[in-house]
């Protein structure tokens, strides 16, 4: 089993269909996208790289993006894409964590970086030039060797390597089929967010149905630029945070625009407040999914589908809407106590999930593995309960994880950070509900006796080491935190803080 089959596949079939375009500019044919591919996996291999090898693409959105990941399957290799809002130091050190041997990337993200292999810019003649050699034959892989490394943010302040098998991906692929939407050859994906998340997992869903692919020419979000291109290129759909959802659906309404032109819009990654929802659907139509997932299990936990979003007649209309939908095709949910014993239907406990989506464990961390999977089962770290009809409505997280914008952020990173600032004697990090982003990071910063904090300061820090999107938006100057018996912060306490007015 290798998930460069099914590029082959459609490759052979219909040589002459549109694969990719940059922005409505076609670039390639399904037949000329499986020969450069082909032709990379050759390159890959002539570079000593073995199969099972890591090679990481810290790049931004760039049409060669499908190329790269496909070029790696096809040579037996996975790949470890890395989000390009990461610093290079977050990335450096994820290079090393995953021990990869060679990387791709475009020089504004990844410029410095070091591996012990080839390090190629995809915008160079270096790049070109692997493209020019002789094919390899597609290599044989076993549906459980690792065909992508996913870097989530960790607990302890260390991203964690989630394996993703090629039977996980594959199954994840075969399921948008079955619970998220239909897709034609002519339809379009459009990549607006990173291609290194969700964005980029559901490219393997459009290459199994040999439809087209599009890279927005400015590489990222642009409100006015999507809907040029729901215009011109049409069938569009997409994979959006809620934060994505409502920056369209803005523009929709500042322009008086409609949904026309998009097909899908594939919604989740963080809580859609009820109320974007429903504006979504009035400006755009009937045009959403819902998914929830995680990286432990991509894309595939619950879904809502089309006719559950836009079902205004059930007489649970609106609680559903709020839940994140039933179980996916191939897995099984169950809410769970702390000790994984189930829960009566209405209870709220931790979500389990077993199935065939679910990864194989954490690279060089069993400690972590043995925490996630007991039994069979993974261990979310979400909250939620089950209605009897199989609706999973989340609550909480378990974690302390923040969501802002769709992007992780665990408060523990920001901290370690933080402590590093010149007289900081303490720090708590929490998320504040924010209308624009879900969540935006605010820190609790107690200074040293006598010392002096400024914003600047600690933001320099941050800026220094850590992505952009994970510094806080708001610093907090306090002389103490809240703080329990066994000298515990007290979050609750902060975020009420926050929350309560002035
Ligand atoms: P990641 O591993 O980066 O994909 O983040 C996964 C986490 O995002 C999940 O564990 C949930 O906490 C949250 N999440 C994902 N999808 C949804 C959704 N549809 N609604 C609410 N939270 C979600």
């Amino acid at each position: 089993m290798n998930l460069a089959q099914t590029l082959l596949r459609v490759a052979r079939a219909r040589p002459e269909s549109l694969a990719l375009l940059e922005g409505d500019r076609p670039l390639h044919t399904y037949g000329g996208l499986a020969d450069r591919v082909a032709r990379l996996a050759g390159a890959l291999r002539r570079h000593g790289l073995q199969p099972g090898d890591h090679v990481l693409v810290f790049m931004r959105n760039h049409p060669a993006y499908l190329e790269i990941l496909y070029g790696a399957w096809w040579a037996g290799l996975a790949v470890v894409p890395v989000n390009a809002k990461l610093h290079l130091r977050e990335a450096q050190w994820i290079a090393e964590h995953a021990r990869a041997r060679a990387a791709f990337i475009t020089a504004d993200v990844g410029a410095g970086l070091v591996v012990p292999g080839p390090c190629i810019d995809v915008e160079t003649p270096a790049y070109a030039a692997l493209l020019q050699g002789d094919p390899a034959e597609v290599a044989t892989r076993a549906p459980d060797d690792t065909a992508w490394l996913f870097y989530t943010s960790g607990t302890t302040g260390r991203p964690k390597g989630v394996q993703l098998t090629h039977r996980n991906l594959l199954t994840m692929a075969l399921t948008y089929f079955a619970d998220v939407d239909a897709i034609d050859p002519r339809d379009a994906i459009v990549y607006p967010a990173p291609m290194s998340h969700g964005a980029g997992l559901y490219a393997l869903p459009h290459v199994v149905a040999g439809a087209r692919h599009v890279v927005p020419a400015s590489g990222g979000f642009d409100a006015a630029e999507l809907f040029g291109l729901a215009r011109s290129v049409g069938r569009l759909s997409m994979f959006a945070a809620p934060t994505i959802v409502k920056r369209l659906v803005d523009h929709a309404e500042a322009k008086g625009l409609d949904g026309e032109g998009f097909k899908t819009i594939v919604y989740g990654g963080a809580p859609m407040y009820l109320e974007d929802i429903r504006r979504a659907l009035r400006v755009m139509g009937p045009r959403f999914v819902q998914i929830y997932g995680q990286g432990e299990s991509p894309m595939v936990i619950t879904s809502l589908d089309r006719r559950h979003v836009t079902d205004t007649g059930h007489p649970r209309y609106m609680e559903r809407l709020a839940s994140v939908g039933v179980a996916q095709t191939p897995v099984e949910v169950r809410i769970a106590d702390a000790s994984g014993q189930p829960l009566p239907l209405g209870e709220v406990g931790e979500v389990l999930v077993r199935g065939d989506t679910v990864m194989k464990g954490y690279w060089r961390n069993p400690e972590a593995t043995a925490a996630a999977l007991r039994d069979g089962w993974l261990f979310t770290g979400d909250m939620g309960s089950l209605d009897a009809d199989g609706f999973l409505t989340l609550k909480d997280r378990s974690k302390d994880l923040i969501i802002s914008g769709g992007s992780n952020i665990y408060p523990r990173e920001v901290e370690e950070v933080l402590l590093q600032a010149e007289g900081v004697a303490e720090v708590a990090v929490v998320g504040a509900p924010d209308p624009e982003w879900g969540e935006v990071v605010v820190a609790f910063v107690v200074p040293r006796p006598g010392a002096t904090v400024t914003q600047e300061a600690l933001d320099a820090t941050c800026l220094a080491q850590i992505a952009r999107f994970k510094r806080p938006k708001r610093y907090e100057i306090v002389d103490t935190l809240p703080k329990n018996h066994y000298g515990k912060v007290l979050k609750t306490a902060l975020r009420e803080r926050i929350t309560a007015p002035h």
